[in-house]
């Protein structure tokens, strides 16, 4: 049998509040054995990048990387953000080392292709170096990766975190149970997003697509289920998504295959 890992995600709005990001941290500080933490950041480097005078350019929700903007990225995300997870990792005495996709090559991307638009340094996860991973953990380290990864051959890209977490769980199934983890700022994937007691305890690819088809579940939201979908049927163990109460209570969504849910 596979050894387990705990592979948790924390999502931009929960790593902006400093009170749900301890709270976020400490269940993860406290999963036992082995466990990779990834983090977004997408809002801070917004923020930061007005600072420095630089505007932000989305599409559809997306950030447009510029080399001016990737360099905003790398400086909040493999810096600010990704020293402060770690710092409070180790306040947790949880022995965490940061890491971008680049150290130790964990993460080998290839820039993505210009079509009807140009979203700049972006990178599309090629390849995962699961040795290094293993190293680390086997030396009794927790990594925790920022959502910068690179090309080898010298250029740093941007790369959603969501797909990075799902990239890295099915990379690492082949040698590991691997549960993965979404943690975002609400309590699990809701009817109603307005109301804490909606969460869809099993969610299923049918119900996904009728929910999705009506509205119900919409933005963020989608591109964060089809890689979870997507991780889940790659042999993924299990796969969680919702608040850091919800997920320590084991009350946020949990993604199935089939439709014979639990009672
Ligand atoms: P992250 O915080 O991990 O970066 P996103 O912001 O990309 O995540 O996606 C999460 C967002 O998805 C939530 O803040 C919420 O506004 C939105 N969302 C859309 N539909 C739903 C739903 N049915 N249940 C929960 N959240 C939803």
């Amino acid at each position: 049998m596979k050894e387990p890992l705990h592979l948790f995600k924390i999502g931009g709005a929960v790593l902006e509040n400093y009170e749900e990001l301890e709270e976020a941290l400490g269940f993860f500080g406290n999963l036992p054995g082995r466990k990779v933490l990834v983090h977004g950041g997408g809002r801070r480097a917004s923020q930061m990048s007005r600072q420095l005078g630089i505007e932000p350019k989305m599409y559809e929700g997306r950030r447009i990387t510029d080399s001016a903007s990737l360099e905003v990225v790398v400086m909040v995300y493999a810096g600010l953000e990704n020293k402060k997870v770690v710092s409070m990792l180790q306040a947790l005495n949880c022995n965490a080392i940061g890491l971008s996709g680049a150290d130790g090559n964990v993460l080998l991307a290839e820039k993505r292709p210009v079509k009807e638009v140009d979203y700049g340094y972006v990178g599309d996860v090629k390849k995962v170096n699961t040795q290094s991973l293993h190293t680390l953990l086997e030396a009794g380290l927790t990594p925790a990766l920022c959502a910068i990864t690179h090309d080898g051959q010298g250029q740093l890209l941007n790369t959603n975190a969501d797909t990075i977490a799902a990239e890295l769980a099915i990379a690492l199934t082949e040698q590991y149970q691997v549960n993965l983890y979404y943690c975002f700022e609400k309590p699990g994937v809701m009817t109603d997003i307005d109301d804490a007691d909606s969460v869809i305890r099993y969610l299923d690819p049918e119900l996904y697509a009728a929910y999705r088809e009506q509205g119900i579940i919409a933005e963020g939201m989608i591109p964060k289920l089809d890689n979870a979908f997507r991780a889940l049927k790659a042999g993924v163990a299990s796969i969680h998504v919702g608040g850091r109460k919800a997920l320590a209570l084991g009350k946020a969504t949990q993604l199935m295959w089939t439709t014979d849910f639990p009672e």
